[in-house]
């Protein structure tokens, strides 16, 4: 495993920001941590790189754990923070120049950054001052600053948030090749972009997981859920209808209709079982196709 999150809770002051998370990642995974703001996904890729220290649980980053060995860590994580904190006053090779000699990287040399500059496509833009680069190159100089000592895994933090259309294609362009060989977990807000880039995707909500399962399976399962909206002639409690095989969600819309958020199956004739059973009438059932945004939000509301 390349990364191992064991139970991992994080409270700033009275807020939970994350709450007993857990999720591992494998060599060569593309893993998608999806979530509106405010979700957690910045807190926990800042306790995977040991910038902040969890309250509770255990992460272990290609073996090492983030506490006991934070250094070990930091030499096989390459991190783009959200903001991309860049000098903007200094040279791009100057500046990678010196991001190498902070890793201590041995054999640093020219070549080194020749080699980064022409993996994140930096050749035209090298001799500029950072400040004077567009946004989508800023950010590849970012992306450029995480692979400089060649790390096994990549942590990218909204990557393509800010950037134009024609940037966002780049960078997610850029981020797939890069993955061919490494680990990566990037968080995004955006449904498109797990589904254009990653394997996997994690959706995480005030701070818990609410989904994980690989993209193309996540999409499907979520393109063939489906809302079914059922009358009754009874009050039936929540919980009952939980109970229900492939219900995943129940909402009261009013005292006897309810909304069942189901997965891919066509749960009528068990709807229906379970009245005979509990002995109430089902006045009328109607079935709606969700999109995957739908699922998104009522997912993370
Ligand atoms: P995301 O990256 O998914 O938008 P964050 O991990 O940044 O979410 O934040 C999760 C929650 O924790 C938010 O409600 C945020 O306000 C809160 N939070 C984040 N950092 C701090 C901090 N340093 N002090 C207090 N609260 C914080
Ligand atoms: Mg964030």
């Amino acid at each position: 495993m390349s990364i191992v999150v064991e139970n991992v809770t994080k409270i700033y002051g009275t807020q939970r920001a994350l709450d007993h998370v857990s999720f591992s990642v494998e060599p060569g995974e593309i893993v998608g941590l999806l979530g509106p703001n405010g979700a957690g996904k910045s807190t926990m890729m800042k306790i995977i790189t040991c910038f902040i220290p969890q309250n509770e649980g255990d992460v272990t980053v290609c073996g090492f754990n983030v506490k006991e060995n934070p250094l070990d860590v930091k030499r096989c994580i390459g991190y783009l923070p959200e903001q991309n904190p860049l000098y903007f006053e200094m040279y791009v090779r100057e500046y990678l120049e010196f991001i190498g000699q902070l890793h201590k990287i041995p054999n640093f040399n020219k070549k080194t950054i020749d080699t980064i500059i022409e993996r994140t496509g930096l050749e035209l833009e090298q001799k500029k001052k950072i400040g004077a680069l567009s946004k989508g190159y800023k950010q590849r100089v970012g992306l450029a600053q995480a692979l400089i000592h060649d790390p096994e895994v990549l942590i990218l933090d909204e990557p393509t948030t800010g950037l134009d259309p024609n940037q966002i294609v780049d960078i997610r362009e850029l981020i797939v090749d890069l993955g061919r060989k490494k680990t990566v977990i990037l968080s995004t807000h955006i449904m498109q972009e797990v589904e254009a880039i990653c394997n996997r995707s994690i959706i995480i909500n005030k701070g818990k997981i609410v989904a994980d399962a690989p993209t193309s399976e996540l999409s499907s399962l979520i393109g063939n859920s489906s809302i079914l909206t059922v009358e009754f002639n009874a009050i039936v409690p929540k919980n009952k209808l939980l109970g229900i095989k492939g219900v995943v969600d129940a909402e009261k819309v009013s005292e006897k209709i309810w909304q069942l958020t189901t997965t891919h199956e066509d749960i009528r004739q068990r709807v229906f079982d379970f009245a005979v059973q509990e002995h109430i009438a089902v006045l009328s059932m109607n079935i709606e196709k969700r999109k995957l945004e739908e699922v998104f939000h009522s997912l993370t509301k």
